[in-house]
């Protein structure tokens, strides 16, 4: 069973011309270079993606955002949308070429194609509600990928884990009433975009199936282990998953320009590998991580090389900027906190 690597070289054509953008197509070409340059490529079974159609859109998004990008695409320049969420008349395309990314990976391994996946696209996608891109957002390529698996291929309980620095607020959007999407993300809080509160854990059918995890800066490798054998394992532990996605963002590492985390490459990636052997544990191995944020291109494109290590069962482990200084704070209590709110044991 191979390991399927979804992207396409049009990722790179979303771009803020004028100044200097930290989302910009240098992240996903670093990524495409090291991932080349260290040979995993070889390993990888390459998908070549299509963009996702307007109906596919619609299980995760309102008509009034796909107009709007619709709209963008028939003009000819950049829009901005907020003050740091930009199109190009190319954007909405782009966009839904993520989310065919992230769908047709999704559904290469529930059709057994493929044991488990990678997707490296952007923009990034967690941060667009149901009807609203923001944060760099335009598409929530994961959401529509969840809401493939849960619509079109009948899975019943599918496990979201964001641990991109920022809470994934369109996510939690998206999926906040359904049961049928547990979606738990760390964050830094408070922090970008202000959401993502322990006591948000989900409304009507889906309360109690969404569970936060907001911290305050500067927590590290052991803290994150922490919070993920604690908190996350018993989680999905009595969830039973039938599917994971991940949100894989990389700006929680220590050199990131845009947050205050002080996670390791290493740390990363013993975090991925608990997530792999929680897929093995729990869903036959079925897990898919999608790019999200990560603005050192550096901690970027070695957290991506990780986890396809990883995905490949291969032990290497690539860290050249090593771990971060300096004590962690104490977070055992914030830990029990959430374990309460959820009736974790
Ligand atoms: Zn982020």
């Amino acid at each position: 069973m191979t390991t399927v690597y979804a992207t396409d070289s049009r990722f790179a054509d979303h771009e803020f011309t004028g100044y200097s953008h930290p989302e910009h197509p240098g992240r996903v070409q670093a990524v495409w270079e090291l991932l080349e340059a260290t040979k995993i490529v070889n390993d990888l079974h390459h998908l070549q993606p299509t963009p996702v159609a307007t109906d596919v859109l619609r299980l995760a998004h309102s008509d009034e955002l796909i107009n709007q990008l619709a709209q963008i695409s028939g003009q000819d320049r950049l829009v901005l949308i907020d003050h740091d969420t930009y199109a190009l008349p190319e954007s909405y395309e782009i966009a839904r070429l993520a989310a065919g990314a992230t769908v047709q990976a999704t559904e290469a391994v529930l059709n057994q194609q493929a044991k488990n996946g990678l997707v490296v696209v952007r923009p990034p996608g967690h941060h667009a509600t149901i009807n609203r891109a923001m944060g760099f957002c335009l598409l929530n390529s994961i959401a529509v990928a969840a809401r493939v698996a849960q619509r079109i291929h009948q899975v019943e309980r599918i496990l979201i884990v964001d641990f991109d620095v920022h809470h994934g607020n369109g996510t939690q959007d998206i999926f906040y009433n359904d049961p049928g999407v547990y979606f738990i993300s760390t964050h830094q809080s408070p922090f970008y975009p202000g959401t993502g509160y322990i006591d948000q854990t989900g409304i009507g059918a889906g309360d109690g199936y969404t569970l936060n995890i907001p911290m305050p800066g500067g927590q590290g490798d052991e803290n994150y282990a922490a919070v993920f054998d604690e908190i996350i394992y018993p989680a999905a532990k009595r969830y039973q998953p039938e599917l994971i996605l991940v949100s894989a963002g990389f700006d929680a590492h220590w050199v990131d320009p845009l947050a205050n985390m002080k996670l390791s490459l290493m740390g990363f990636a013993q975090l991925t590998r608990k997530l792999v052997r929680m897929a093995e544990e729990f869903c036959g191995g079925k897990i898919i991580f999608v790019m999200e944020g990560g603005y050192d291109l550096q901690a970027l494109s070695h957290g991506i090389l990780n986890v396809g290590y990883a995905l490949l069962a291969q032990d290497e482990v690539s860290d050249p900027y090593g771990p971060a200084k300096g004590q962690e704070p104490d977070v055992s209590k914030l830990i029990e906190q959430i374990k309460g709110i959820h009736n974790l044991p």
